[in-house]
């Protein structure tokens, strides 16, 4: 008996619909109800896909609005008491307000004219990183009073749904111990593992409900199996499913990313009537399950890449589970390695891709199809998909024959590479003087991120310019303009070390991915990161190589303008790497490299070019930390000297800064001193300076910028705050060594608040100076 499911479907839809109707449904334009139609009609389609592909189930509940760890809130009926709910309002209202806070927006006071708003409200749950994807998650909030009760309502129509199509549906949840897991404990010294004997007869309940509505199967995901687990988690697994599998309706208990390692057994024991693997993430553990499983349970192997766009190798992948149906009297399900919510919904008719690409790639409804034509090809009916067989093999033969994937003057100069190519030639104190006589820059200088307002003007020329409409001389006056006014604004405002303010990038991946060979763009390649919002991250396919300056004449130009420094502003070769779709068929390590080689040749260029100051931005580094410490050391050691590489090919009087921002640091601290950049600025200011202090206790060697306000808020921020804060940093770090500047980029903020903030956060500098 051969079965085949896939965790979960993106969806936003083929193309994006349900991001229209909810940024229509928030603007007012669409009524609930229509929203709830349109999102309705959304997992019928795509429940039709499924069912064309053969699959035994279709799956319902992995279909969100926002996020589908926010549904499980409402589900279990803990939203947080802070948002002061009264129960009157809707469901939907109340979801949303969860999603993304309460705003009561006044003007500014009056007296600083500035135009910009003060908001307040209640703020949104917090989001944070699903794992090791893109996809943010809202974080569910507990505390000792947190109370579960079950509210099915939404979830048991949307099975009524499915069964009315008609299909089987299996219901796919995030586990109750992931749930408590992902969440965060409110109170100091709570501990969220306490609300498990709480929360479990919600499960109970739900499960008898969904059974007694006729569903066959509960797909109960519970991720932190691949995590490095304490006993009590381990425990509270054991706990649960101790219980829930004895409920009566069959759980299918997923795990996924990551490998299993000292949670394998465990996840082979607990009472369930079958288990889904990683076989992608862990393909070393496939036979290991596929053997200590016990036979009377199903086992479910994610064997199609969710993670990644690459056509499956149809032929290893029945090897493989040949093996495992041989060991396993012949039962077996098939499916995608997670949800396919990370990967495009299609990309075999993408029109920005040439047919030789697009055949190389597989989005979530190519998999579907990989699918059907493996269940067929284990079902002995291999005759019947013999077209699809050869065509996968075809693909795959030209893909490794490609010279469009290999290029041999980058392999040569790899291969050369000098060892010590990641270090600079002095030691940073000598460099911190050749810089501080080069440079003569005040005590806390200050300086922002890099981009500033993207106004509508700015993206209506790109976009001129991107369809043809204008011409490449007027665009590039129109950029110059804004250069222009981005620089003296800065004069005048005073700001030390100057940027031009990226009004030509787009994106700081696509921006540079455009411009580097082995890189490929979609048209429709959209991944959901949150909400309503998408990324369409770059095909990363071939060796990379940079044909010619990308960043220098808008530098020069910057800097022709004004006698300060103006700084060369770069994407790092970890940041690149990790926010595209990246080759399987080389090391990540060995593509880093390439990248670093490419950029490093930029920061070349630059100084060449007389720029002083270059920063190289890497905020996805600590992102790609493997989900298990076992394996970090490793991704720490190829990540931070991609990173050197890039950054020195220059002289000791010129200035590297990096910058990272979104994540704790402190745990990584000294791979991130062994950056070796000059200058780092880092996202401080939402945690009140906290992370500082673990610089300070390390001992940080060089200079920093800890963020003094917050730019995701339209908040203009008081200079007494920012005082406040660089003085509380001031504490932690030699003063020598600080730098002010806001936490990130600027271009999602408005010119009037920007500037306003601006002239604070350099008052403050100021004032600071005055006062040591
Ligand atoms: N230089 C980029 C900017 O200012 C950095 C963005 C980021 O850190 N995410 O927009
Ligand atoms: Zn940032």
């Amino acid at each position: 008996m051969i079965k085949t499911h896939i965790l979960g479907f993106p969806r936003m839809g083929e193309h994006r619909e349900l991001k229209t109707a909810l940024e229509r449904h928030w603007r007012g334009e669409l009524p609930a109800a229509e929203l709830e139609t349109q999102a309705a009609a959304l997992r019928a389609r795509h429940w039709q896909l499924q069912l064309g592909a053969g699959l035994d189930h279709v799956t319902v509940g992995d279909f969100a609005l926002y996020d589908h760890v926010a549904h499980l809130i409402q589900l279990f009926g803990c939203e947080p008491a802070r948002f002061g709910f009264t129960g009157q309002e809707a469901p939907l209202q109340r979801y949303f307000a969860m999603a993304r806070g309460i705003t009561t927006t006044h003007a500014h006071d009056a007296a600083c004219g500035c135009g910009a708003a003060e908001v307040d409200g209640v703020p949104a749950l917090e989001m944070t990183k699903w794992f090791d994807t893109n996809y943010h998650y809202l974080v569910p909030e507990f505390d000792s009073a947190t109370e579960f009760s079950l509210n099915a309502e939404r979830l048991l129509a949307e099975v009524d749904e499915a069964i009315a199509l008609p299909a089987s549906p299996k219901v796919a949840l995030l586990g109750p111990v992931s749930f408590l897991y992902l969440g965060k404990s409110k109170q100091d010294g709570f501990d969220r593992l306490a609300l498990l004997p709480r929360l479990l007869p919600a499960y109970e309940q739900l499960l008898t409900r969904l059974a007694a509505r006729g569903v066959t199967w509960v797909q109960l995901d519970e991720p932190i199996l691949g995590l490095d687990l304490s006993p009590a988690w381990q425990g509270a697994l054991r706990q649960a499913y101790a219980r829930l599998g004895v409920v009566g309706q069959p759980l299918l208990l997923a795990t996924y990313f990551s490998p299993l390692q000292d949670n394998l057994n465990l996840a082979c024991e607990l009472p369930v009537a079958g288990l889904h693997m990683d076989a992608v993430r862990a393909p070393e553990e496939l036979l290991p399950v596929a053997l200590r499983l016990p036979l009377d349970r199903e086992l479910s192997v994610g064997i199609v890449d969710g993670r990644n766009i690459w056509r499956s190798d149809l032929d290893a992948a029945l090897v493989q589970l040949r093996k495992v149906q041989e060991l396993r009297g012949g039962r077996l399900w098939v499916a995608p390695s997670c949800s396919l919510l990370h990967v495009p919904f299609s990309l075999r008719h993408d029109k920005a891709l040439d047919s030789e690409l697009q055949s190389w790639l597989a989005g979530a409804v190519e998999k579907l199809d990989e699918l059907r034509v493996l269940k067929r090809a284990l079902w002995g009916d291999e005759a019947s998909v013999a077209r699809e067989l050869a065509e996968s093999r075809i693909a795959r033969a030209t893909r490794i024959a490609s010279r469009r994937v290999r290029n041999a003057s980058v392999a040569s100069r790899l291969k050369a590479l000098p060892t010590d190519a990641d270090q600079r030639r002095s030691p940073f104190p000598t460099r911190q003087a050749a810089q501080r006589q080069r440079l003569r820059l005040p005590s806390f200088p200050t300086t922002t991120i890099g981009s500033f307002p993207q106004t509508p003007e700015i993206r209506a020329a790109r976009a001129a310019f991107k369809c043809g409409t204008l011409n490449e001389a007027a665009y590039r006056e129109a950029m110059q303009r804004e250069i222009q006014l981005a620089v003296g604004k800065q004069e005048t405002l005073g700001l030390d070390v100057l940027v031009h303010g990226e009004a030509e990038r787009n994106d700081m991946v696509e921006y540079f991915g455009e411009q580097l060979s082995g890189f490929a763009f979609t048209a429709n390649g959209w991944v959901q990161s949150y909400g309503s919002r998408c990324v369409k991250p770059p095909v990363l396919f071939g060796d990379v190589s940079r044909p010619k300056a990308m960043t220098v004449d808008w530098t020069v130009y910057a800097q022709s303008l004004t006698a300060r420094p103006m700084k060369g502003m770069l994407t790092g070769p970890i940041t690149l790497l990790q926010w595209s779709f990246v080759r399987d068929d080389q090391p990540r390590a060995d593509s880093a490299l390439q990248i670093a080689l490419a950029i490093r040749d930029e920061v070349a260029d630059l100084e060449a070019a007389g720029i002083a100051v270059i920063q190289i931005d890497e905020p996805a580094i600590r992102e790609g930390l493997p989900l298990r410490r076992a394996a970090w050391s490793n991704y720490l050691a190829w990540a931070t000297r991609a990173f050197r590489v890039t950054a020195s090919p220059v002289r000791d009087d010129t200035q590297i800064h990096t910058h990272m921002c979104y994540s704790e640091f402190n745990d990584i601290l000294p791979e991130i001193a062994a950056m070796d950049a000059d200058v780092i600025t880092i996202e401080t200011s939402r945690s009140d300076m906290e992370l500082l202090r673990g610089f300070g206790q390390f001992k940080y060697p060089n200079e920093i910028g800890p963020g003094v306000y917050d730019i995701h808020s339209p908040r203009v921020p008081g200079t007494a705050d920012m005082l406040r804060l660089l003085k509380k940093a001031a504490e932690v770090i030699p003063p020598e060594l600080l730098w002010v500047n806001p936490d990130c980029g600027l271009k999602t903020r408005g010119w009037a608040e920007t500037e306003a903030a601006l002239g604070r956060m350099v008052e403050a500098a100021r004032q600071l100076r005055e006062a040591v």
